[in-house]
């Protein structure tokens, strides 16, 4: 009789050795573990808008339900037309030229097209320059597609904008794309013009790709105003990343875009590797394509809650109030986005482990945050809230997680 080998251990590919993601990590889990005890938990972890009350637009729902007929097959891999020309369209008013329905791949959120968009580019070592702090989807993608995230610092001091002197100094031979996130998440910068040159003038001289993650480009507040990265350079190649998620609410319809821009007869052979991934995974979801046109034209709803006034506004201010009232705690003010990303004076609190810091907060207080280094952060003295939760509730959150600060040792 033969004997059946024994079952071997089944191990990860050691693709994923660099491949990170702290945002849904293992202090997720233990809140998950929580909450099956019968735990509240208030989840300040995730940039998710409808649990907390943001519901879609009604025509974005209407249009959806009415296309689901419609909307059974697979479509073209790259997206349906209406959807791919008012992508287009949408950037022709925003100072985007020479783009064409060919140019935009609609993918199931954002996270799946940056997947794509890096393994069509990369080989091993070679290097993308991404933000530190960073949306860590961005490294972990780089990572996973075999080349090397080489961060390149945004300085705290000056708004969080991007060091470009910094960037300078860490571009190499290798060096293929640079990633640019406006408005930024997690730190909620908004950069201006002189910042944004300053970077397509890098990524011209060294001819680099530009890779801008714009998804919250309509989530602004004060005098901000967000710039496409794409309207200042049309001699560079340029992919913008938006989506559904954020402004129009829909983060579980995962419904995203890239668009390339700039000269695409350098760019040939890249866009026949970009087709081939697109291919290979069919389509994006369907029916939520049929969101994008609506979502696009017409009234925008999220401006009743970015001004002042609104929702949104009301719960930036209020976050950015309570954490800077908590002794030792600095929080630059968020321009844009969903999130706060606020300091924690060492001298006031020093903290070795952040990951530990945010278990034993959640241990303590059932709040749920991501440390910064969850971020690639280089320090262990920063932490994420999202401004998703209503004023009163983030006001109580930050002021227990101020009290949990004041007297918190590692
Ligand atoms: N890019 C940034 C900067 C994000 O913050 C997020 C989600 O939080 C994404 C991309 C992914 O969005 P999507 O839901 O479209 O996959």
């Amino acid at each position: 009789q033969p004997q059946n080998r024994p079952m071997p251990e089944l191990r990860q590919s050691g693709k994923l050795a660099d491949v990170c993601y702290d945002i849904r990590g293992p202090v997720l889990d233990e809140a998950k573990r929580l909450e099956d005890e019968g735990h509240r938990i208030l989840k300040l972890n995730i940039g998710n808008p409808a649990p907390f009350g943001f519901e879609a637009p009604d025509e974005i729902l209407h249009d959806m339900i009415r296309s689901l007929p419609a909307a059974q097959g697979y479509s073209d891999s790259k997206g349906v037309l209406s959807a791919r020309r008012a992508v287009v369209q949408h950037y022709q008013t925003r100072g985007i030229e020479g783009v064409d329905v060919d140019d935009v791949y609609l993918g199931n959120g954002v996270s799946e097209l940056i997947v794509m968009a890096l393994q069509a580019l990369l080989n091993n070592g070679d290097e993308v320059l991404v933000p530190m702090p960073d949306y860590p989807l961005w490294t972990a993608a780089v990572s996973l597609s075999g080349g090397t995230p080489v961060h390149y610092l945004c300085d705290e001091g000056a708004d969080w904008y991007p060091d470009l002197d910094d960037i300078a100094a860490k571009i190499t031979d290798r060096t293929r794309a640079i990633v640019v996130i406006n408005p930024n998440n997690p730190t909620g910068s908004v950069y201006p013009k002189p910042i944004l040159e300053g970077i397509v003038d890098l990524a011209r001289r060294h001819g680099l790709l530009l890779l801008a993650d714009e998804i919250y480009d309509k989530i602004l507040y004060d005098d901000a105003v967000h710039i496409p990265l794409a309207s200042l350079a049309p001699d560079l190649l340029c992919l913008t990343f938006n989506g559904l998620s954020k402004a129009y609410r829909v983060a579980g319809f995962r419904s995203g875009w890239l668009m390339l821009s700039g000269p695409k007869r350098h760019a040939t052979s890249y866009i026949e590797g970009l087709n081939i991934l697109a291919n290979m995974r069919l389509c994006a979801n369907v029916p939520s394509q049929h969101a994008i046109a609506t979502a696009l034209g017409g009234y925008q709803s999220i401006n009743d809650l970015i001004l002042p006034g609104g929702r949104l506004h009301a719960q930036r201010d209020a976050a950015y109030e309570a954490l800077t009232s908590i002794p030792g705690v600095t929080c630059v003010k968020p321009k844009g986005a969903l999130y706060a990303f606020p300091r924690i004076d060492p001298d006031v609190c020093k903290i070795v482990d952040d990951e530990k810091f945010v278990f034993d907060l959640l241990q303590s207080q059932r709040i749920l945050v991501v440390q910064g280094t969850g971020f690639n952060w280089h320090q262990p003295d920063h932490f994420r809230v999202v401004t998703l939760p209503q004023v009163e509730d983030l006001t109580d959150a930050i002021t227990r997680i101020g009290e949990f600060i004041g007297s918190y040792r590692q």
